[in-house]
């Protein structure tokens, strides 16, 4: 079957420039397009399509856009409208588009209002005999290949599988779509969001800092020092914009009364019961690098860690280096060194 594919992307909170998920799947739909030599279209949902479509410039792709006022927020009766004029306007048998939460919230019932399927968290594509998509499941445990004969497929993409296309800007010719909006029902009057310098999960950093247990744990002295262990960590995610990951024994430790860090919940916690981050680089400190902690990085590129001891689970094996020291005294240092570069 002769495919065509039509990449879905939106606007991110400004309205005027394309999400950086959005644009790793512009470049997921270029080498797909390529490899299944298939026509390529962009469809573009923002407040303003044509600002968008700045950042796609040198795609060599037509592009659609809905544009509406409407669009400055995510809204499932708004957004779903917008995606499927642009579906109706190119016809495509495969789209592709971004695992946002925006974009999740409405995948599923796209694909039931043009009467196709849907398949979610894809991590990567096969064409060698025939499309094949694959994602993880139970906890990035089990790989599922996955392959369909009907059309039109939306398959919506994973962060970090493809690198974000780099347009060579200039002017893009983006065809307007005209979409026949819904009544809006829902109202959003403000957005209540914990203030940037206390959002410690980011995932578009390049590293991962995990904390482990033995931050509030005794120290040589016989003390716990939570509070410098606090300031410590607080001090290196402020200089280096790294995201902020914990062990199980560390989040849990609220709950059994002992010292805690205030700022971690459960939703820091990295493992098998805990989040499967992405990023470039990994620091773990004061954790003893046991499996169930450990499988959660299994996207981590290079892994390092600071422990007191010479036999922990990463010096066998798990970490790329292993510097056997006090991360209190490590960290301390780091940070003074961070402080007098800037
Ligand atoms: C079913 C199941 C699911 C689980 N899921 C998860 C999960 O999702 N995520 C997870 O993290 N765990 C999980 N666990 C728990 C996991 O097995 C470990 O118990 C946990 O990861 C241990 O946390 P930790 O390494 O921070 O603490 P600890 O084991 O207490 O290790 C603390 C480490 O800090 C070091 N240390 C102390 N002071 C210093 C210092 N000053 N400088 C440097 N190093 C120091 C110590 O040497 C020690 O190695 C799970 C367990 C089970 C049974």
């Amino acid at each position: 079957m002769a495919e065509s594919i039509l990449v879905l992307t939106h606007a991110d909170e400004t309205g005027r420039s394309l999400t950086k998920l959005s644009m790793e799947v512009v470049s997921a739909g270029k080498d797909l397009a390529a490899r299944l030599d298939a026509h390529l279209a962009i469809g573009i949902l923002a407040v303003d399509s044509v600002s968008a479509a700045g950042t796609v410039g040198g795609i060599g792709a037509p592009v659609f856009g809905v544009s509406d006022e409407a669009f400055a927020q995510a809204r499932y009766g708004t957004d779903i409208a917008g995606y499927e004029a642009l579906y109706r306007a190119v016809q495509p048998t495969i789209i592709l588009a971004p695992q946002s939460s925006r974009m999740a919230r409405v995948a599923a019932g796209l694909a039931h209002r043009i009467g196709g399927k849907v398949d979610t968290h894809i991590t990567a594509i096969r064409t060698e005999g025939g499309l094949e998509v694959s994602r993880w499941l139970y906890r990035q445990r089990i790989e599922t290949v996955i392959t369909r004969s009907e059309r039109p497929w939306v398959l919506t993409f994973e962060a970090g599988v493809y690198p974000p296309f780099e347009g060579t800007g200039g002017d893009v010719v983006v065809e307007p779509v005209a979409v026949e909006l819904p009544p809006k029902r829902t109202k959003v009057i403000g957005v209540r969001a914990p203030a940037q310098a206390a959002q410690t999960i980011r995932p578009d950093a390049r590293m991962l800092f995990v904390a482990g247990a033995g931050w509030t744990k005794k120290q040589a002295d016989g003390q716990t020092h939570a509070l410098e262990a606090g300031e410590l960590i607080l001090g290196f995610l402020q200089k280096t914009g790294a995201s902020l990951g914990s062990s199980k024994s560390l989040v849990d430790q609220g709950g059994d009364g002992q010292p805690v860090l205030p700022f971690l919940t459960h939703m820091n916690q990295v493992g098998q019961t805990g989040s499967t981050p992405r990023h470039a680089k990994g620091l773990a400190t004061c954790c003893h690098g046991e499996e169930p902690h450990v499988v959660g990085w299994r996207f981590i590129g290079d892994r390092r860690a600071i422990s007191l001891d010479p036999n922990c689970g990463w010096a066998r094996g798990k970490a790329d280096v292993v510097y056997v020291a006090d991360a209190f005294k490590v960290l301390a240092k780091v940070n003074e060194l961070l402080g007098s570069r800037r």
